[in-house]
């Protein structure tokens, strides 16, 4: 440990007990809506949790209001989408002002640009004998705007082309896949700006998901770092163990938090529930005393 541990001294109380700050609702390619995931996550023990469906802050009143009915405490969330290197990189937003009349215009715009890609995958799709995807699809979103490849991938299984969800990713909607379209999303430095021009902190969702050489891994997290990133997940849904042990030592190096979130989708496709994540690793400075630092959980000492 390289300094001291801000904030050390509450992190006994019984608000960090179990904290899962990464998870999606039907307001982006969750199967759940916010209320029904603020009582999953209260009655798994969850004490802080945060809602951080992909670009879009539909989902964040109705979590706050079910969240603040539990006696549950909330933190806003969002997850953003960029592109890094010709990858997809995901970057959690927390604690930010959801009004913030910037960052939600900046989401619509990204929003704008799925909706394209939607048209596009469907296109593809159509070639490569799936007909009607773009309608399926939206069968199971609120909105064309949200539509994830996770929307095309519920509808392709309904269809009984392909057993699973996880299946029809590796056959279809994966890079070099017929039904992959390459997208440009934000930048990281946009990304970063719009989270702190909330006033949130930002988080490099899941790096050990990533298809990025080790050159270009460090420049992500020197980016990440120099653009005034704050924390990085090391604690989540599909990071093996070994993952946590390398991303609990790249936060120590690059002077980062840690954030601990499953990234919860759905009672039948996500890889573990809410708030069933091991704990974060001793040597790591969890985000949450930050946030605590920075007043956003209002916790009186
Ligand atoms: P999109 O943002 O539309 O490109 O979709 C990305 C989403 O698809 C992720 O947030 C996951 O929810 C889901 N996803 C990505 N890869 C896989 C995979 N291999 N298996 C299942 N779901 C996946
Ligand atoms: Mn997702
Ligand atoms: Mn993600
Ligand atoms: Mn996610």
């Amino acid at each position: 440990m390289n300094a001291p541990n801000p904030g050390q001294g509450h992190l006994a109380h019984p608000l960090f007990a179990n904290v899962d700050l990464h998870c999606h609702s039907l307001a982006s390619d969750g199967t759940l809506d916010p209320e029904s995931l603020a009582e999953r996550a209260h009655s798994a023990g969850v004490s802080l949790w945060a809602l951080t469906d992909h670009d879009t802050l539909s989902g964040q009143d109705a979590a706050r209001k079910a969240a603040f009915a539990l006696g549950l405490a909330y933190l806003s969330g969002v997850e953003i989408s960029i592109s890094f290197c010709d990858e997809t990189v995901h970057i959690v937003g927390l604690g930010f002002d959801e009004h913030n009349l910037d960052l939600r215009s900046k989401l619509d715009l990204l929003r704008l640009g799925r909706q394209q890609r939607a048209q596009e995958m469907s296109e593809q799709l159509a070639k490569a004998g799936i007909p009607d995807a773009y309608s399926g699809a939206l069968a199971y979103a609120n909105d064309p705007a949200q539509l994830s490849r996770a929307h095309f991938a519920r509808y392709i299984v309904q269809i009984g082309k392909v057993r699973d969800v996880r299946s029809v990713f590796q056959k279809y909607l994966t890079p070099g896949k017929p039904g992959y379209v390459p997208h440009v999303w934000a930048s990281l430095d946009e990304a970063l700006s719009w989270i702190h021009t909330a006033g949130g902190v930002a988080v490099l969702a899941h790096p050990g998901r990533y298809r990025l050489n080790s050159g270009q891994e460090r420049k992500l997290f020197e980016d990440f770092k120099a653009l005034g990133g704050q924390a990085v997940e090391v604690v989540t849904g599909n990071h093996s163990r070994e993952h946590v042990q390398k991303y609990a030592s790249w936060a120590s190096d690059y002077g980062l938090y840690a954030s601990r979130g499953s990234d919860f989708h759905s009672p039948d496709e996500s890889y573990i529930d809410l708030g069933k994540l091991p704990p974060l690793p001793a040597s790591c400075r969890p985000v949450w005393a930050l946030l605590e630092e920075r007043g956003t959980l209002g916790l009186i000492s």
